[in-house]
């Protein structure tokens, strides 16, 4: 399929819809976000979202993980707050009672686990009354719950890769890749979820079924943690005042932009890194504010 008849992200739209910030905000304007997942095997996923997070505009951020996790997130990222969850050898399980309703939106997912009792705390989650992301192994355990999804009020955005989108489907890539604008569009329309099918473009869905296309971003970003650093940008955008379809394609667009201004200055697409678009954040900020 051809995207080029499609509607493109432009940006235009980034400047006229990005984020207020008023002279006299304070942190509760911008959100409290909650970012749940992490595994001993994976502590840096967590880390990397909960940062971009925050340097895209939230206002407080809650790294919500297993005890031996926190020194990881903490020592990336000062400014977070956190939340111990129940871990059996640094897997986290279902066993807590997370106080959702101290947060305006959630992601869940990065660093999980496949494990069985990690899917307890997404079940937590699409009970919860907030809106909320699933990325990676969220999508796994999700998978064998998008009939509950369906019910939900608050809004539900998924960020599967090719490989999860395809999972999610029961499909494999290369049948997803033939068509994926038609397998996504009945897919949200379906479960009543925004889906954002990351890739060299990225398609971002409504429920409604209305598809735009992101052009951001290079083959830089083809490396690990550049997805948990998308969620937490997502995460971010969805809490500042704008509509879901906005907030997606302008989470798409700071992330795709700060990769391109990154190796338009002092990278390169091979040496560029998850960490490194954190930080070229303020670059694509300082370029439309
Ligand atoms: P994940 O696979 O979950 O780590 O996510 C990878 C992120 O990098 C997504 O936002 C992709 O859209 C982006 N990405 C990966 N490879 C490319 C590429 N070749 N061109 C543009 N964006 C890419
Ligand atoms: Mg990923």
């Amino acid at each position: 399929e051809r995207h080029n008849h499609r509607h493109v992200w432009t940006p235009e739209k980034f400047r006229k819809t990005m984020p207020g910030r008023k002279r006299n905000a304070h942190k509760g304007n911008h959100g409290r976000g909650l970012v749940v997942g992490g595994n001993v095997e994976m502590p840096g996923s967590i880390a990397m979202t909960v940062s971009a997070a925050l340097r895209t505009g939230a206002g407080l951020v809650t790294a919500a993980t297993a005890k031996d996790i926190i020194p990881t997130v903490s020592s990336y990222c000062t400014e977070a707050t956190y939340l111990t969850l129940n871990d059996t050898d640094g897997y986290l399980d279902g066993s807590n009672a997370i106080p959702f309703e101290n947060f305006d939106a959630m992601v869940l997912g990065m660093g999980l686990g496949r494990h069985l009792e990690a899917g307890e705390l997404v079940q937590q989650a699409i009970e919860a009354q907030l809106p909320l992301i699933v990325d990676a192994d969220g999508l796994y355990h999700l998978k064998a719950m998008l009939h509950q999804v369906k019910q939900r009020k608050e809004p539900v955005v998924l960020t599967p890769h090719p490989g999860e989108m395809a999972m999610l489907l029961g499909i494999s890539v290369p049948e997803l890749l033939q068509s994926p604008f038609s397998y996504t569009k009945s897919f949200a329309e379906n479960y009543h979820v925004y889906v954002v099918l990351k890739g060299m473009f990225t398609i971002i869905t409504t429920p409604e079924g209305i598809q735009t296309v992101s052009e951001a971003g290079n083959q830089g970003l083809a490396k690990g943690g550049t997805g948990d650093v998308l969620s937490g940008i997502t995460l971010a955008m969805l809490m500042q005042e704008q509509t879901v379809p906005d907030a997606l394609n302008n989470a798409c667009f700071v992330h795709g932009k700060s990769a391109e201004l990154l190796t338009e200055t002092n990278h390169s697409v091979y040496d560029l890194t998850a960490s490194d678009v954190i930080t070229g954040i303020k670059a694509v900020y300082r370029t439309f504010q």
